[in-house]
């Protein structure tokens, strides 16, 4: 018999009708004899409801109390489906994530796990009960509520995986599984029956939303076997594990990922001199502004010019800092663009293939396709190009890579 460690987000537990669905899910594991830790989400809608009822009050609430706030949507939560179970015959009890001993650092709204105590939940699956716990919180040392970030319930039902060894953490959810690319983009679109901690971090931070970035880390990290699956249908879903663990037929590209979030701004005419670029991104990075992709031209007459991107929120603060640094530098211009997007391929297969990067430029310039700036890594190489050929970008790349058809495993 199997631990599981099962996470239901949000809309899985939308209504109390959902959340009596979810009860009959873990019933339905606890009499095939599974031991079961059951993390949910806030109710639908609850988390931005509590935000906007903050906001309303004050521009700027206080993080701490922001966090004994929002950390409420969960517990209505582990108390309804706690009686849901318990209504069904199947003995459950609820926690919240204090109770359970989630141990968190002090930085409010964007906590970090530091320890989990286990043994509490280990005595309660050894007296046959189902353990319902709060997602997304914690308390720091001095038993301050914490809450680890938007989404980050998934993170805590990875935690609490690594600390128990279950044998699987399965987040249910409202899509069936990691795909190729957005079903809504391509129609062709596939789920992955498999897809390594490395890819799904790529495709999670290059703006796949199905997974909370942090989770992925820390299930890699633990290697927890990690699968995505949906609430409302049967299914295997996908699962998130070790190179080792999947076929030797990896394909060369698992999935393409795309972004409409970022903005590029471009510093021209900057004296070609030691020190050019960290007068440039210092101050930006001062600002607390994330810089992505970084490009520096070939510099013609002792000049040159920077180009980077950054989040679209900060397009403008960015283009006040560069004015600044060009002022000081002596630069020609600062210019920029917010409508651009970002497209990436993603697959630990290109390490051992060559002539990923010709085919996928390939592909763009035969759609007539400009790429604007390029960046690469191990498993993924990204571009950026005008926003109105995003979706163009993203069908001919995921027919150039042949992502419709199954790999090779699935069909054996
Ligand atoms: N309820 C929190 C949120 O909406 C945490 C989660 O759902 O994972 O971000
Ligand atoms: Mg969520």
């Amino acid at each position: 018999m199997a631990l599981f460690v099962q996470k239901y987000g949000g809309t899985s537990v939308g209504t109390a009708e959902c959340i009596e669905a979810v009860a009959e899910k873990v019933c339905g594991f606890r009499n095939k004899g599974h031991d079961v830790v059951v993390v949910v989400s806030a109710m639908s809608g609850e988390t931005n409801r509590l935000i906007d009822l903050a906001n309303s009050i004050t521009e700027e609430p206080a993080p701490r109390e922001m966090d004994v706030l929002v950390s409420t949507g969960e517990q209505v939560t582990i108390a309804l489906l706690a009686m849901a179970l318990q209504k069904r015959g199947c003995e459950a009890r609820s926690y919240t994530g204090g109770q359970v001993s989630i141990l968190t650092d002090s930085m409010h709204t964007k906590a970090r796990i530091r320890k989990i105590d286990e043994q509490g939940m280990r005595d309660d699956l050894d007296a046959g009960r189902v353990i319902v716990v709060a997602g997304f919180q914690g308390v720091d040392e001095n038993g301050n509520i914490t809450t680890l970030g938007r989404g980050g319930s998934d993170t805590t039902a990875v935690a609490l995986a690594a600390a128990l060894k279950a044998d699987e953490c399965q987040i249910y959810t409202d899509v069936d599984g990691v795909y190729t690319t957005d079903p809504r983009v391509v129609d062709s679109a596939r789920r992955l029956e498999r897809i390594t901690f490395e890819e799904m971090m790529e495709m999670a931070s290059l703006g796949s939303k199905v997974l909370q970035i942090r989770a992925v880390e820390f299930a890699g990290k633990y290697n927890v076997p990690l699968r995505v699956l949906s609430s409302f249908q049967e299914g295997e879903g996908t699962l998130i594990t070790l190179e080792e663990n999947i076929a030797m037929e990896q394909p060369v590209v698992s999935g393409i990922a795309f972004n409409r979030d970022e903005a590029k701004v471009t510093i021209s005419g900057v004296p070609d001199t030691p020190g050019s670029a960290l007068r440039i991104l210092k101050p930006v990075s001062d600002a607390n502004i994330d810089v992505d992709m970084i490009v520096q031209n070939v510099g013609e007459d002792n000049r040159t010019a920077f180009t980077f991107t950054v989040h679209r929120n900060d397009f403008n603060r960015a283009k006040d800092v560069l004015q600044r640094v060009s002022d000081e530098l002596g630069a020609r211009e600062v210019s920029g663009d917010t409508k651009i997007a970002k497209v990436s391929i993603v697959g630990v297969g290109m390490r051992s293939h060559v002539g990923v990067a010709t085919t996928m430029f390939e592909a763009l310039s035969a759609e007539g396709i400009n790429i604007q700036m390029i960046s690469t890594s191990e498993i993924k190489i990204s571009v950026v190009i005008n926003e109105k050929y995003l979706e163009l970008a993203v069908r001919a790349l995921h027919s150039a890579f042949e992502l419709e058809k199954p790999a090779v495993e699935e069909t054996m």
